[in-house]
Parts: structure tokens; C-alpha cells; sequence
């Protein structure tokens, strides 16, 4: 059985457009965005009110963008779009997406990498997708600069995204290694060198290049394995976005609202930062107030200073609100209508919580991937049902399959969740195995495999509703962000102290998910005390690997990691004993 939108969720505007890349859809009314005149300005600093307008905005990225087509030569209508992959490591920032876009007026390609990633991580994301110009912001740039030597890209090519408190270069300069006299250019002095260079050739695009071509690489780990990088076309990001404001139109023109105040606080290097917020929000004409990171109060004052109504945000956000009251109290937060929540289990509890602190509040809660190039489904200002990630987004069919990949007919039965949508990327980069099993032919079209289970139930409202009863996939979601066991795994089994391991997800009231290691001691630490070892682990970790994929969820020890007859970890069996055991507790 095939599931569809229901019939109150509006046709997509238009047939997502092919052939052109995102600028062009972002800044030409043809496709249906907002005029600049009727739009806010798409990105304000919530820290300093430092803000730009959609024109500066694109004059900033088309400025940038010349500087680097005379640094490295890249070429508008030239070269592939591979030889041209321009990296950001950086915090939100509001330069942070018309930097993006200076690789795509050059038909080039943005990688997107985590600002928690540790040096091997970073270097991993540089080498693998190819990068040549690295943007990192000052708090970075010892990270940033190791990865990048790391991965062969020149000093002279690693450029600052100007930060908060970053006074001008000289902070900057302080901050590399005292031993560092690089000087490291900002992107200010990219935009007034490219002032003084003559425009850019316009882009000559092929029919189709837009569906064909990446415009970014987020990282992910898919169903198993390492992260790996996921090829998003112009056109999925374009489609999304298009998905995605037509969904929430009617809950707006039921409020009589045009445009409103966002939060920008995800991060735009994750798929939901990245085109629910720099996209989707922006091309609707609202005005994104972009935070670095989370911080409560500045949080909070943000809210507060710039009366912001939408909050786009993570759960274990709303669980930190919980454990912090009294402080919430302290901010006036009556701007607030809507709560929008994504990228993880938002439980229906912890929304009935929050409900009762700020009652005039709406929650929504809003399920998608890195793979579908985000949204597929969520719950609406309308239709609110708390436990569940509403209904289809327009341009979506979903079905459910058994683990026989029997097509699943009935209502209120789990099974994995498989999509179709113009916004589904294109694959892994160079990676046709994952590619294959993850994205998969049926008589009727290519499909997603989420690996995650849901149930189709039908709400109160009468429509369907998508509900996520547990993830099949090897992933796990801390603070909304991905831990791959897989590569943890790996890692741990490094250690001499290691004979086997497996890493499974275990519930944290503040993150979500953390990970937890079950580890087999080699002989030589046999008789080491337990604690000690755990501790030698848990280090081993800590020194390697970003802050979110540390072992917080403890480490046990087993005489054996149970495992299949093909040698595959029985992880199920781990976590359903995880269960029980914490159930007795
Ligand atoms: P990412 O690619 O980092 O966005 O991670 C996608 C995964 O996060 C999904 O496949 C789910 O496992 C999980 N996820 C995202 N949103 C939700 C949600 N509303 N409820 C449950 N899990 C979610």
C-alpha cells in the first residue's frame, strides 16, 4: 500500500526545476519566492543584531565568489563540479550560507562539516570529498588548520568566516599558534578584492544538470557503516524547500501571518539547519536569527531581543528548557508561537511539559533525514497529535515493508518506513554499495530505505499520521546529532585493550541517546581492575573523537560479543537487554 499526503496539504506550487542551480531559485521570483521588498532580511546575528538583506546577501557570495575563481582559478562554466569543493567548518554564522553559495556561482560544490569534528574527523570529511578552500571561523582555526595540512589544502587557501568577538584579523592571528605568522584572510577582504574583479561569467547549465549535480555534501552513516558523504542535488534542495513551505502554509494563513522571526540556531551544516532554516525560511521571506551555538541564555535573550516566533530546534533543547524553569521565566518569551522539532525523537511527555510552562505555545514535531534532503513528514499547527510525526509532505509516497520486505497493508503495524520524493539525494559519493542498499528499485520507482519503524495510524483528525516506533538502522541520535557505531566500534577496537566491542545507543535524559561500548578485554588487561580499563577506554574516545560521540553511556564488559553466524553484531540483542536490565532497575 502506498501512502500519500492528505487531501488538505496544498500541491506543490510547481514541478521542483531541474536545470537551475539553487541561487537562481532563491533570488528569482519566477520560481515563487518571496520578493526581496516583501522579505525580511534573511540572516541577523542574534548576538550583535548584525544583519544583511537578501541583496547584500548575494553580493557578498557573488563577490567571494570571483575572488576565488582569480585565487584558484576555478572557472564558472569549466572543470567539474568535483574539481571545485569548497569546505566550511564553522559555527552559524550569517555568512554562513552566502559562502556556500560563492562554490555554486562558480558550478562548484559546498562540504558542510560538523563544527564539534575532532582533527581526524575534519581531515576525513577534507580528504574525502575533495576539498580545496577551507572557510573556518576563528574559534576553529587550530582544528581547521591540522585537518587541512592533513589533507594537502594550502595555508593560503584556509579563509575566516568573521565570528562574534573576532575583532577584525589581529584576533584572529592571535588565535592560530603563537608560531603560526600565516596571515589568514577573512571572508571581508575575498568581498572587497572580488568588488574590484568584473562579474562572473553567467552559468551555462545543462537540461537537468540541476537534479544531476551536487550542490552540497552533508555527512552521514545511513543505515551502517562510517559516515559517509551524501551527494544533495540542486534540485532536492530546491524541492524540499518548496515541500516544505507549501506544508506550512496553511497553518500560517490560518494565523494571517506573511512573514515571521526564526531561529537559527541548528546547525546550517546539518540537512535541517541547512534547508528547513537557511532555505526554506529565507525564500518564505522570514528573517533568521542565526546563534553560533547553544548556549541557554543567549538563547533565550535571543528569543527575547528579537521577538523571535518560530522555533526551529532540536529536543534535548526543550529538555534543557525543562531542567532550567526558573531561568526560562526570567526571559520574556510571549513572541513565541510555534514550536517546530526535528531530527529526533521529541517524546509526547516531554511536550505535554512543555505545554504546561508556556501554554499559548503550538509543538510540532517534524521526522526526515539526511537522505530525503530533509522534511517527509510532520505534524501541523492544525493537526497536532504528540506522539507522532504527522503526515506526509506534499510530493512524498511512503510504504511500509516487514523485514521480508513485504509491503505492510494495514493500519497501526510497524515495519520500516521506505519514500520516494523529488527531494531524495542522489547517493553516497563513491560509495555504490551503500549506495545500493540504501536506495533501492521497485516496479514502481526508486525508494529511500529510512531504516527507521514507524506505524501508519490514523489521528483523530482522520488523516494518516507517520508515528516512529524505533530505528532498525546502526545509528545513533545524541543531541540530534549522528554517532555511527560502526566507527566508534572501530575505534575502540584500536586500543590494545581491546579484544572485541559493540556500541549501542542507551536513553539520556539530557542528550537523547548517548553511546555505550560492551567491550571484551584482550589477556594482557585481563586482570587489570575493570574501572581502570573502562577508564582507558572512555579516554581513548575523549582524545580522538567530537564531544557528542564520547561513551557517556558507560562501559561494560562482556565475556563475548554476541553475533550471528556471518560474524554480524547482534546489536538488537544488546539493546533489548540494555532494556530490561534499566526496566529492573
Ligand atoms: P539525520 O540524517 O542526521 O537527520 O538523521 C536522520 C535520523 O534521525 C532518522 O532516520 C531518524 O532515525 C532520526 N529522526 C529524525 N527525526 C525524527 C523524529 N521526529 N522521530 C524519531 N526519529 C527521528
Amino acid at each position: 500500500m502506498v501512502f500519500y499526503p492528505p487531501s488538505w496539504v496544498p500541491k506543490l506550487p510547481i514541478d521542483p526545476p531541474d536545470s537551475i542551480p539553487i541561487i537562481e531559485f532563491m533570488r528569482n521570483e519566477q520560481y515563487g519566492r518571496r520578493p526581496f521588498s516583501k522579505s525580511r532580511n534573511p540572516f541577523t546575528c542574534g548576538l550583535t543584531g548584525r544583519t544583511i538583506t537578501h541583496a547584500q546577501a548575494f553580493h557578498r557570495s557573488e563577490c567571494l565568489a570571483r575572488a576565488l575563481s582569480k585565487r584558484l582559478g576555478w572557472a564558472p562554466n569549466e572543470g567539474t563540479a568535483w574539481n571545485k569543493v569548497l569546505g566550511i567548518f564553522s559555527f552559524n554564522t550569517i555568512d554562513y550560507i552566502p559562502t556556500a553559495y560563492a562554490a555554486h556561482h562558480l558550478s562548484g560544490i559546498a562540504s558542510l562539516a560538523n563544527a564539534a569534528y575532532s582533527v581526524p574527523e575534519l581531515t576525513h570529511q577534507l580528504t574525502s570529498s575533495g576539498v580545496k578552500v577551507l572557510f573556518t571561523c576563528s574559534a576553529l582555526l587550530g582544528t581547521a588548520l591540522c585537518a587541512a595540512d592533513a589533507a594537502g589544502i594550502a595555508r593560503k587557501h584556509v579563509f575566516i568566516l568573521p565570528m562574534v568577538g573576532d575583532d577584525k584579523k589581529e584576533t584572529v592571528k592571535r588565535q592560530a599558534s603563537d608560531s603560526d605568522s600565516d596571515s589568514f584572510l577573512t571572508i571581508e577582504d575575498l568581498i572587497s578584492e572580488g568588488e574590484k574583479l568584473p562579474a562572473l561569467e553567467p552559468l551555462r547549465w545543462s537540461k537537468g544538470q540541476g537534479a544531476r549535480q551536487p550542490a552540497f555534501l552533508c555527512y552521514s552513516s545511513g543505515t551502517s557503516g562510517l559516515p559517509k558523504a551524501v551527494m544533495i542535488s540542486h534540485r532536492n534542495v530546491i524541492a524540499n524547500t518548496l515541500q516544505y513551505t507549501a506544508y506550512e502554509s496553511v497553518g500560517r494563513r490560518q494565523r494571517g501571518v506573511e512573514t515571521q522571526v526564526e531561529l537559527g540556531l541548528v546547525p546550517m551544516s546539518h540537512i535541517y539547519g541547512l534547508v528547513v532554516v537557511s532555505h526554506g525560511a529565507t525564500w518564505r521571506g522570514d528573517e533568521v536569527i542565526v546563534l553560533p551555538k547553544f548556549e541557554l541564555e543567549s538563547y533565550l535573550a535571543a528569543i527575547e531581543t528579537f521577538k523571535i516566533e518560530h522555533l526551529v530546534i532540536v529536543p534535548p533543547i526543550i529538555i534543557r528548557m525543562l531542567q532550567s524553569r526558573h531561568l526560562c521565566k526570567k526571559y520574556n518569551l510571549s513572541s513565541v508561537r510555534l514550536v517546530y522539532s526535528g531530527a529526533a525523537p521529541l517524546g509526547k511527555e516531554t511536550i505535554e511539559e512543555l505545554l504546561q510552562l508556556y501554554p499559548t505555545w503550538t509543538v510540532v514535531q517534524a521526522y526526515g533525514m539526511t537522505e530525503s534532503c530533509v522534511v517527509v513528514c510532520s505534524t501541523s499547527e492544525h493537526d497536532v497529535m504528540h506522539r507522532s510525526s504527522g503526515s506526509l509532505l506534499p510530493g512524498f509516497r511512503a510504504k511500509i515493508v516487514d523485514p521480508q520486505n513485504n509491503e505492510i497493508t494495514e493500519y497501526d503495524r510497524p515495519g520500516e518506513l521506505l519514500v520516494q520524493s523529488p527531494s531524495v539525494v542522489l547517493g553516497y559519493m563513491d560509495n555504490e554499495k551503500s549506495t545500493a542498499e540504501t536506495f533501492v528499485y521497485h516496479d514502481d520507482g526508486r525508494w529511500l530505505r529510512t531504516g527507521d519503524e514507524v506505524v501508519v495510524t490514523k489521528a483523530p483528525s482522520g488523516n494518516d499520521h507517520f508515528v516512529v516506533v524505533d530505528r532498525i538502522k546502526e545509528l545513533i541520535k545524541v543531541k540530534g546529532h549522528q554517532v555511527a557505531p560502526a566507527e566508534l566500534e572501530a575505534h575502540i577496537l584500536a586500543h590494545p585493550a581491546v579484544a572485541d566491542c559493540a556500541v549501542i545507543q542507551v536513553p539520556d535524559d539530557r542528550s537523547g541517546e548517548v553511546p555505550k561500548a560492551f567491550v571484551v578485554r584482550s589477556p594482557g588487561f585481563a586482570s587489570q581492575p575493570a574501572e581502570q580499563v573502562a577508564q582507558i577506554i572512555t579516554k581513548h574516545v575523549a582524545d580522538h573523537k567530537a564531544s557528542y560521540k564520547w561513551i557517556r553511556g558507560g562501559v561494560e564488559f562482556l565475556d563475548e560479543i554476541p553475533k550471528s553466524p556471518s560474524g554480524k553484531i547482534l546489536r538488537r540483542l544488546l539493546r533489548d537487554a540494555e532494556k530490561e536490565r534499566r526496566r529492573n532497575e
